[in-house]
C-alpha cells in the first residue's frame, strides 16, 4: 500500500538525484507532489496560417516539413541543423543549434504542431530557431506548466505527477466531507487533481481550481476560528465596576470622541461575561495607547494584571516610560521585559508576576517564553503593525485563563484580508486625529537639494525644534549599520557641526538605544540620525522634521509609517523624501505620498502596486503560504468559505462531529504548519 506521507522515491523514474531536486521545489512527499498545483497551462491552438503568423510571440504552428532536416558544422564546431515547414499558404524555416537528433526526429512530409517564435534572420526572412514541436492528437489540448527548479523541467515533473496520481487513486482519501460536496457540488479530490494537473479542457481548470481554493481558503479560516474561538468563549474574567472617569484625571488632555467610543466598545465587551477579541485599527498618531491605557486602568482596578506585547525593544520601553508615567501616582505597579533584561532582573520579575506583585507589564517576545507565568491575567495587549503571527498573539493570551484580548494595528488594511488575517475579532476604528494637528508638508526632491535641506534644519533646529535623519539603505532590507555610522560622522564633523547629532541603528545594545532615545526625548539630541528602527511607534512631539534618503527604495507604507514619528506635536512638520530615482513607477509611489496622508489609501495603493505578497509577506501576518488561493483576487470564493466555516464553527466549535472528523484532520495539519 502507498502513503501520501512516503518519500518520492517509491515512484518509477525517481532516484535519491531527482528526488533531491524535487526537494528544491519544497515536494517531500507523494502528498506534497499531488498538491504541487501547474502555474498556468499551455495551449497549442495553431493558428490560422504561416502566412499570417504573428512575429516575436509565442505561437503554434501546424505545418508540414518540407525537407528532410540537413546538418551542418559551423567554425567553432557548432552543429546546426536546418528545414522548413509549409502549409498551404507560405513556409517558414526552422533552425536547431546542438541538436543531433532532430534528423531523427523530424522527417520530410510530418505534420506537427510548432510552439515558439518567429524571428527574422540578418537576410529579413522568417525563421524560427529551436521551437519545440508535438504531435497533431495534442492540438488544442493543455499542457501543465510547472514552477520549475534547475535540472528538472516542467515536462519532467508533469510526467511524475501523472504516475503519481495513477499509483494514488485507490488510496487518496477525501478531504472534504461529503455533506459539502454536495451541498456546494464540488467534485471528489480525484477527479479534481486530475483535472487540475490534466484537464481536457478551460471549463476543467475552471471547476478544480473552485474546489481546490475553497477547500484551502475553508481550511485556513476553520484553523483561524479554532485557533480563537475564544470569542464566544465564557471567561471568569469581569470587569464590573469601570473607573474611567479616575482614568480621565490622569491625562493631560481630552479624549477624542472615536477614543471614548472605542473604549466603551472594549469595556462593554469585558462586562460581557465572555472573552473581549477585538482590533482596535488607527492611523498612526492616532492615540491608540490611550484606549489600551484605559483598558489597562480598569482591568488593574478590578484586580486583575494585564500585559502588553511590543514587537521591538524600543517600541516597548516607549510604552513603558509613557505608561509608567501616565500610572506614576496610581497604585499599578509596571515593570518592563525584554531580551536585554538581566538573568537576576528578569528572575525578579518572573517571581513578582507570578505573585501578584506586578499589575501590568510590558514587553518583546520575552513575554512569551514558557516560564513567564501571571497570577491572574485578565487582558493581553499586542502593540503590533503585523509583526506578531496568530501564534504568538494566541500563545501570550494561553498564559491566562481566558483573557481578554486587544490586538492594535496602525497598517489600515482592506476588509476581505481583515477578516482572514484577524479572524472573528471586533473592530473597533479610530478615524479622526487627536485636536491640534497640523497636516504635514511632504516633499519629494533630489540630492543636489542636500545643502538646501540641511540650512533648512538648522534653521527648525534653531527654533528649538528637532530632527529626524532617516540614513541610506544600501540595499533592500540591509540594516548594516556602515552607512549609518559614517553618514552620522560626516554630518557631526560638516553641515551640522555646531549642533548634536545622535546615532540610533538596530544593532545598538538595548541599553544604547535606550539612552540616545532618552537624550532625544530630553532634547540634548537635536538632530537623529537613524536607520528605520524608528519605524514602529516612537514618539518625540518636538521633532518637526524628517529627512528620509534613498526614499526609494522603501515601500510607501512604510515610508508613511516613518512619516508619523513627526507632526505629533503643535508645531507644522516637515517631511522631506530625497531620491535619485528616475523611473517612472519609483517617482509615482513617491507623489503618491506627497500627495496624499491618507494611511488607508496609501495602503491600498501599496497592494496595488506591489501586491499582497510583498505587503504581507509570510512572516509578517503570520499566515502560511497559500497554494492556490490569492488572497486579493478570490474575494468571492474568500466570501463563501468565511460564511461556511462560522456556519459549521457555530454548530461545531471543535469539529468534533463525526461529518467533520475530514475537516478536523486538515486544520490540525495546517496548524502543525503555523506552529
Ligand atoms: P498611535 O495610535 O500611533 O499609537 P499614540 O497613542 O502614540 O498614537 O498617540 C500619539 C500622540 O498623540 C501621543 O503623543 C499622545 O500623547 C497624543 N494623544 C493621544 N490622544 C490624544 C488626545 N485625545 N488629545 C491630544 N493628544 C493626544
Ligand atoms: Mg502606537
Amino acid at each position: 500500500m502507498i502513503d501520501l506521507n512516503s518519500g518520492l522515491q517509491f515512484l518509477k523514474g525517481v532516484g535519491p538525484k531527482r528526488a533531491e531536486l524535487f526537494s528544491h521545489l519544497g515536494i517531500f512527499s507523494i502528498e506534497d507532489l499531488i498538491r504541487f498545483y501547474p502555474r498556468k497551462y499551455r495551449t497549442l491552438h495553431p493558428v490560422d496560417s504561416i502566412f499570417d503568423a504573428p512575429e516575436d510571440e509565442n505561437i503554434c504552428i501546424k505545418g508540414i516539413v518540407s525537407y528532410p532536416p540537413s546538418t551542418t558544422k559551423i567554425p567553432g564546431g557548432k552543429l546546426i541543423t536546418k528545414t522548413a515547414i509549409t502549409d498551404m499558404t507560405n513556409s517558414v524555416d526552422l533552425v536547431f543549434f546542438n541538436n543531433r537528433y532532430i534528423d531523427k526526429m523530424l522527417n520530410e512530409g510530418d505534420e506537427l504542431l510548432f510552439f515558439g517564435k518567429i524571428t527574422r534572420d540578418k537576410w529579413g526572412l522568417r525563421q524560427m530557431i529551436s521551437p519545440q514541436f508535438f504531435p497533431l492528437s495534442m492540438e488544442n489540448t493543455l499542457e501543465p506548466i510547472y514552477p520549475q527548479t534547475a535540472g528538472l523541467q516542467s515536462k519532467n515533473i508533469a510526467k511524475v505527477i501523472h504516475n503519481a496520481l495513477g499509483l494514488v487513486k485507490p488510496y487518496l482519501e477525501e478531504t472534504l466531507p461529503d455533506y459539502l460536496l454536495k451541498k456546494y457540488k464540488l467534485p471528489s479530490l480525484y477527479s479534481t487533481l486530475k483535472m487540475i494537473h490534466f484537464p481536457n479542457n478551460e471549463a476543467e481548470v475552471a471547476a478544480a481550481r473552485r474546489r481546490l481554493v475553497f477547500e484551502e481558503l475553508l481550511i485556513l479560516q476553520l484553523a483561524m476560528f479554532s485557533l480563537r474561538n475564544i470569542k464566544s468563549i465564557k471567561t471568569p474574567i469581569k470587569v464590573d465596576y469601570f473607573f474611567t472617569d479616575e482614568y480621565l484625571n490622569l491625562l493631560p488632555f481630552k479624549l477624542t470622541n472615536v477614543q471614548k467610543r472605542s473604549i466603551s466598545e472594549c469595556l462593554s465587551d469585558m462586562q460581557s461575561g465572555k472573552a473581549m477579541n477585538r482590533l482596535l485599527q488607527g492611523d498612526v498618531g492616532s492615540g491608540k495607547t490611550a484606549v489600551a491605557a484605559a483598558l489597562i486602568y480598569n482591568i488593574a482596578k478590578n484586580g486583575y494584571q494585564s500585559a502588553l506585547m511590543a514587537p521591538t525593544e524600543v517600541l516597548s520601553r516607549q510604552h513603558f516610560a509613557t505608561l509608567k508615567n501616565l500610572f506614576e501616582n496610581t497604585d499599578i505597579r509596571v515593570e518592563i521585559i525584554t531580551g536585554s533584561t538581566g538573568q537576576k532582573d528578569k528572575r525578579i520579575i518572573k517571581e513578582k508576576l507570578k505573585n501578584g506583585e506586578i499589575d501590568f507589564i510590558i514587553g518583546t517576545h520575552a513575554l512569551i517564553q514558557k516560564d513567564v507565568e501571571f497570577k491572574n491575567l485578565g487582558l493581553v495587549i499586542t502593540d503590533e503593525q503585523h509583526r506578531f503571527g496568530v501564534k504568538q498573539r494566541s500563545d501570550l493570551a494561553q498564559k491566562g485563563d481566558r483573557p481578554h484580548t486587544l490586538v492594535m494595528s496602525a497598517t489600515p488594511i482592506p476588509r476581505t484580508l481583515a477578516l482572514m488575517i484577524y479572524g472573528d475579532l471586533d473592530i473597533s476604528i479610530l478615524d479622526e486625529l487627536p485636536p491640534g494637528r497640523i497636516p504635514i508638508d511632504t516633499v519629494k526632491v533630489d540630492s543636489r537639494y542636500h545643502n538646501r535641506i540641511y540650512n533648512f534644519i538648522k534653521k527648525e533646529v534653531d527654533s528649538g525644534r528637532q530632527a529626524y535623519i532617516v540614513c541610506p539603505l544600501v540595499e533592500e532590507g540591509d540594516y548594516d549599520i556602515t552607512p549609518a555610522v559614517g553618514y552620522s560622522q560626516m554630518l557631526q564633523k560638516g553641515a551640522f557641526k555646531n549642533y548634536n547629532v545622535g546615532l540610533l541603528h538596530g544593532r545598538m545594545k538595548s541599553a544604547e538605544k535606550d539612552e540616545i532615545m532618552q537624550k532625544f526625548y530630553d532634547g540634548e539630541i537635536q538632530i537623529l540620525v537613524s536607520t528605520v528602527v524608528i519605524e514602529v511607534g516612537i514618539d518625540v512631539p518636538n521633532a518637526t522634521v524628517m529627512l528620509i534618503e534613498n526614499a526609494e527604495r522603501f515601500g510607501v507604507s512604510q515610508l508613511h509609517q516613518l512619516r508619523g514619528r513627526i507632526g505629533r506635536g503643535g508645531e507644522k512638520s516637515y517631511c522631506i523624501l530625497v531620491s535619485d530615482a528616475q523611473n517612472k513607477e519609483a517617482c509615482e509611489r513617491l507623489e503618491t505620498l506627497v500627495k496624499t496622508s491618507d494611511g488607508f489609501k496609501i495602503a491600498e495603493y501599496d497592494l496595488q502596486t506591489r501586491g499582497p505578497g510583498d505587503f504581507f509577506g509570510h512572516r509578517q501576518h503570520g499566515l502560511p503560504e497559500m497554494k492556490i488561493a490569492d488572497l486579493m483576487s478570490d474575494t468571492k470564493i474568500l466570501y463563501s468559505a468565511q460564511g461556511i466555516a462560522e456556519e459549521i464553527i457555530k454548530k461545531d466549535a471543535f469539529l468534533k462531529n463525526k461529518e467533520n472528523v475530514l475537516l478536523r484532520k486538515s486544520v490540525e495539519n495546517l496548524l502543525k504548519k503555523m506552529e
